[in-house]
């Protein structure tokens, strides 16, 4: 299996910083799947840095209509037409800073696959909920009412306490997630649900890429601040096993 390494800088980035690090993106080793996913201003620059790279270019939200009054929002339309391949929606970020419902979050997924986006759809429980032995339920939940009929796209498996707090859980914790959000898959798209890939996301660096990345049912990473120094990003790739 081909992990796939997405980067998402967040609010993070400047147009200065572009051409390096895409420039850096193609000592990518071959054995993942590298995407990255900066601020909505920095994708056109990205798309013409990476052209002819293997390289995926993802958003980080769209909105879920094609085209109208929807003042300081995105169409997945206008970021296919210039050059984007995905796009992360539901972040927790966004489920928290925006108020974006599951429903919210599933008119979006629609939207990304209409346009023929891959989208990255994040789930994740937080520390209150985990203490509590909620976990599963809460992402079940998430999945149930965040992928509409048809789902064809990627899942981040991401508990929000883990988010930039250098705490991960444990590898016996991310496994038995990551097959509750497998089973659920399953039985949610029966046809389908076997083969979608579910990233894991939370703290991942360097250091615990290939312990994470070796887990069973974890396709790949959502890297957050790590995703922002090539280098780093590159290493966490490095460590991907290709079995
Ligand atoms: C993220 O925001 O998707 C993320 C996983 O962040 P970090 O890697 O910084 O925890």
């Amino acid at each position: 299996m081909r992990r796939i390494i997405a980067g998402n800088w967040k609010m993070n980035g400047a147009p200065g910083t572009v051409t390096a690090y895409a420039e850096a993106l193609r000592a990518a080793p071959e054995a993942a799947a590298l995407i990255v996913c900066p601020p909505f201003p920095l994708l056109p620059g990205f798309a013409a840095a990476l052209a002819g790279s293997p390289v995926g270019l993802g958003a980080q939200d769209c909105h879920a209509s094609a085209a109208g009054a929807h003042t300081g929002d995105v169409s997945a339309v206008l970021l296919k037409e210039i050059g984007a391949s995905h796009v992360i929606l539901g972040h927790s970020e966004r489920r928290a800073d925006h108020g974006e419902s599951n429903a919210v979050v599933n008119g979006k997924v629609s939207a990304a696959l209409a346009a023929s986006l891959i989208p990255i759809v994040c789930v994740g429980e937080t520390e209150a909920q985990r203490d509590s032995g909620e976990a599963e339920d809460v992402v079940r939940t998430q999945l149930t009412h965040s992928l509409p009929a048809g789902f064809a796209g990627i899942v981040a498996y991401e508990p929000i306490w883990a988010i930039g707090t250098g705490k991960t859980p444990s590898e016996a914790d991310v496994a038995a997630m990551h097959g509750a959000i497998r089973a659920a898959l399953v039985t949610q798209f029966p046809a389908s649900g076997a083969a979608i890939t579910i990233l894991y996301g939370g703290s991942v660096k360097p250091s615990n890429a290939a312990s994470l990345l070796g887990l069973p049912d974890v396709g790949g990473a959502l890297v957050g601040g790590a995703s922002l120094n090539a280098a780093d990003f590159l290493a966490i790739a490095a460590a991907a096993p290709n079995d």
